[in-house]
């Protein structure tokens, strides 16, 4: 995988690259079809969800550019592989849910590999995780029609924001960078992800 579908893609960081080696992806996907833990795309979790193409996982960690020493917030834990990622590359990781069986068992799955350095809470991502901002990097894997102002609020000074932004079906990922009070925003690939949904999201349903 690491050398097929990310190393011969482009990807080129070495740390991104090292940290998709080490985290067992067929222990976060359905037990029902372990043998395509490994493909080359998106394959569906519970509650109508899917854990993302690994290509994509490593396009984002890459743009996220993790410091080691850097406090990282997630948003949409799904399985819990792209926070298991974020985990051998930053100082800590905080990670948010809105379906309580997905987060059971990404929680689950982090402590059985002994990834103590990720929180996980159950709650709207949309609005962040103000008590335990600022971050060095925020990482949304759900797709937002807009992106949730409180977001770049949460930005440490030097701080990242990657987020799908666009339609329901189809999307571009935004990567926003905050230098004191400014925010560059740069557009990156096309992607396709799973609708971020909450008060600065889409709808609760549809
Ligand atoms: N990062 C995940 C991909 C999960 S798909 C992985 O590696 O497997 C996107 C996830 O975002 C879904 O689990 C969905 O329930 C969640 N989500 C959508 N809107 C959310 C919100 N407002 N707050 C938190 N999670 C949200």
């Amino acid at each position: 995988m690491v050398e097929e579908q990310l190393a011969g893609r482009g990807i080129r960081d070495a740390r991104v690259l090292w940290a998709l080696g080490r985290v067992p992806r067929e222990q976060f996907v359905a037990p029902t079809h372990p043998e395509r833990a490994y493909d080359d795309g998106a394959l569906p979790i519970a509650c109508g969800q899917t854990i993302s193409q690994p290509y994509m996982v490593a396009r984002m960690t890459e743009l996220l550019a993790v410091d080691n020493a850097d406090r990282v917030l997630e948003i949409g834990t799904g399985s819990g592989y792209q926070a298991a990622v974020l985990a051998q590359l930053a100082a800590h990781v905080y990670t948010i849910e809105r379906h309580e069986p997905l987060l059971i068992e990404a929680t689950a799955r982090f402590a059985a590999l002994g990834l103590t350095n990720i929180t996980s809470q159950l709650g709207d991502g949309t609005l962040g995780w103000p008590a335990e901002a600022p971050f060095d990097a925020i990482m949304v894997t759900a797709g937002a029609p807009r992106v949730p102002t409180a977001l770049p609020a949460q930005l440490a000074d030097g701080g990242r924001l990657v987020i799908p932004v666009g339609a329901a079906h189809e999307q571009t990922l935004v990567v926003v960078r905050r230098h004191g009070d400014t925010f560059a925003h740069e557009q990156s690939l096309p992607c396709r992800f799973v609708k971020l949904r909450g008060a600065a999201g889409w709808p609760e349903h549809d």
